[in-house]
């Protein structure tokens, strides 16, 4: 196993941003875990599923399919498939995708299909692992554990910015929405939820700059390479 870097935290904390960072930094490799939740989220839509199904249903429906990363990009296949499977990195980023995300990966089937991927990524190198249970479930053992938090409104504005220069069209009542509803989701399911680890360091990035919150990571880790 190589060393993890495990960071948690509600959406638009500044998570991936930073974690990217830090990996290009330390010379570790990103692993972006919502992009996997999104990416399952995004193939059970596209079989017809919904909040109403039954873990044998979704257990099912992704039974025979694949999703990882290839080259920073997310993909999805059908392990039939011959070819390299879909490009979904654009598609998961709707607001669409992460609230299926979030509905979808409160269910046990979701999370036991994605476990063991996102343990594998570790396998062979060092990694730093975003998410909301990298702390506390997948990686219990992580070198370093960080939790960022952030105000509600200081998340939604990062959450609207981010979704605009995607090009998606989104209000600021409706990225504080998303917050809200995906936070209070992803907090009081039963299975793994979003939590501080007792052992994880965590970071208010409300009013940090992003180089701010990438030093005080790097301080805390005692590497400044
Ligand atoms: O981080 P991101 O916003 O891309 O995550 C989308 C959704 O995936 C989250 O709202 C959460 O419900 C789910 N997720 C999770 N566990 C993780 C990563 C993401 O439940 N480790």
């Amino acid at each position: 196993m190589g060393r993890v870097i495990a960071i948690d935290g509600p959406s638009g904390a500044g998570k991936s941003t930073v974690s990217k960072l830090i990996a290009e930094r330390l010379g570790f490799e990103f692993l972006d875990t919502g992009a996997l939740y999104r990416a399952a989220a995004l193939h059970l839509r596209r079989k017809g599923l919904d909040e109403n199904n039954t873990d044998d249903d979704i257990k099912r429906a992704l039974n025979g399919i694949s999703v990882f990363f290839k080259e920073g990009r997310v993909y999805l296949k059908e392990n039939s498939e011959l070819y390299p499977g879909e490009d979904v990195s654009e598609a998961i980023r709707t607001t669409e995708a992460g609230h299926y995300a979030s509905v979808f990966s409160a269910r046990k089937a979701v999370r036991d299909f994605l476990f063991q991927v996102q343990r594998d990524a570790a396998i062979r190198s060092d990694i730093v692992a975003e998410g909301r249970d990298m702390t506390t479930v997948v990686f219990p053992d992580a070198w370093k554990k960080f939790y960022l938090d952030a105000s509600e409104e200081g998340r939604a504005k990062r959450r609207y910015l981010q979704l605009k220069e995607k090009g998606i069209e989104i209000t600021m009542e409706e990225a504080l929405r998303d917050v809200r509803e995906r936070d209070e989701r992803d907090s009081k399911r039963d299975i793994a939820p979003l939590k501080k680890a007792d052992d994880a360091v965590c970071i208010d990035t409300t009013d940090l700059s992003l180089n701010e919150v990438i030093e005080k990571i790097l301080k805390a880790i005692g590497d400044r390479r």
